[in-house]
């Protein structure tokens, strides 16, 4: 079968002014498609936005995706757009299966009604929630403990039912902890409010805040402190054209996680990003923050096997430093 024309292939990125989406963009463009960001800017940066060109909208109105959609024909969509902060999925739940639930069902029936079959989702490995075994493969129970996970993981649900029953396929991909920046400094993490660690420790350093606090020192881990699976996000964006290549070379609706397999803690980001900087980074020890779990770390060997992927920034250094370069500018 001949490869599609990438040159001349439009690809719609929801939320592609957001920290992965952007990132998306970029290795979108650098393979040759055209990437339509549609994005509401409630969260994502104008800036950001460089590699295509820009549609202002939010995933909820139709009429404005059925526009878009209409105006450059995409072969497929990468969907971004969602609200991300755990703590305030729990307080403000309506917020998030309003805009990530109720706002995918609209991009959905959008995406049937002009046609459009393939969609790349961000998963989360916040589906899974607590871990039963480490690492934790696409094959562990879903059962996330917030209404953000739970928004990602009904959304998992409406794209399987979709697929069932319409001409769609999907790429679900978990993600575990996004972290660094392009390599060229060209974008990288900017939310607003930050929650982030390795943002925060970066700002700690740059004298932008005097202290970071650490949430929790005695958990079960070796030092105590709370580990992560951290991944590159020009890693994660290889990942999507990945998916997206597998879905045009007619590949079955799939999940993956996409984690590095190895774990960092707190204190080793911290002592890692002390390093990197050359800056001290004090800290308070604090307490917990609710629903932490201790270990977080992924399995990519699906993805590995399946697609191909393999990390190019598998160094908690490496990702590091590339956020560094980026939070200096
Ligand atoms: N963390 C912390 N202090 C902060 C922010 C985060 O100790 O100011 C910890 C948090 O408890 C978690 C890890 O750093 O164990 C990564 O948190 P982040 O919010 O970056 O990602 P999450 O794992 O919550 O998605």
């Amino acid at each position: 079968m001949d490869k599609p024309n990438k040159t001349a292939k439009s690809i719609l990125v929801t939320g592609g002014a957001g920290y992965i989406g952007a990132h998306a963009c970029k290795a979108l463009a650098e393979a040759g498609y055209t990437p339509v960001t549609y994005d509401n800017f409630v969260y994502g940066h104008p800036t950001a936005v460089r590699w295509g060109p820009l549609e202002r909208g939010d995933i909820g109105d139709r009429d404005q995706l059925e526009m878009v959609m209409k105006k450059y024909n995409p072969g497929a969509v990468m969907h971004f757009a969602a609200y991300a902060y755990v703590g305030e999925s729990v307080t403000k739940p309506a917020k998030y299966y309003r805009n990530n639930v109720a706002g995918t069902l609209s991009l959905l029936e959008s995406m049937n009604s002009c046609g459009i079959d393939k969609i790349i989702f961000s998963s989360t490995c916040a589906t899974y929630g607590m871990p039963d075994q480490i690492p934790i493969d696409e094959n562990h129970p879903q059962n996330p403990i917030n209404p953000y996970g739970r928004s990602k993981l009904m959304i998992e649900w409406i794209l399987q039912d979709f697929a069932a029953a319409y001409d769609l396929k999907f790429v679900s991909l978990r993600y575990f902890n996004a972290a660094g920046a392009d390599p060229d400094a060209e974008i990288g993490e900017n939310h607003d409010p930050e929650t982030h660690l390795i943002p925060l420790v970066l700002d700690v350093a740059l004298g932008g805040r005097h202290r970071l606090e650490i949430y929790g020192t005695d958990y079960d881990t070796p030092d105590g402190t709370c580990i992560r699976d951290y991944i590159h996000v020009s890693d994660l964006a290889d990942a999507h054209l990945l998916a997206l290549e597998y879905l045009n070379d007619g590949g079955q609706s799939n999940v993956f996680n996409l984690g590095n397999g190895n774990g960092f803690s707190v204190r080793e980001v911290i002592s890692t990003a002390m390093n990197v900087t050359g800056c001290d980074i004090p800290y308070l020890e604090s307490k917990k923050r609710p629903g932490d779990p201790a270990v977080l770390i992924g399995s990519a060997e699906k993805i590995r096997d399946n697609l191909g992927w393999r990390a190019v920034h598998n160094s908690l250094e490496a990702i590091i430093r590339t956020a560094w370069r980026w939070h200096k500018k």
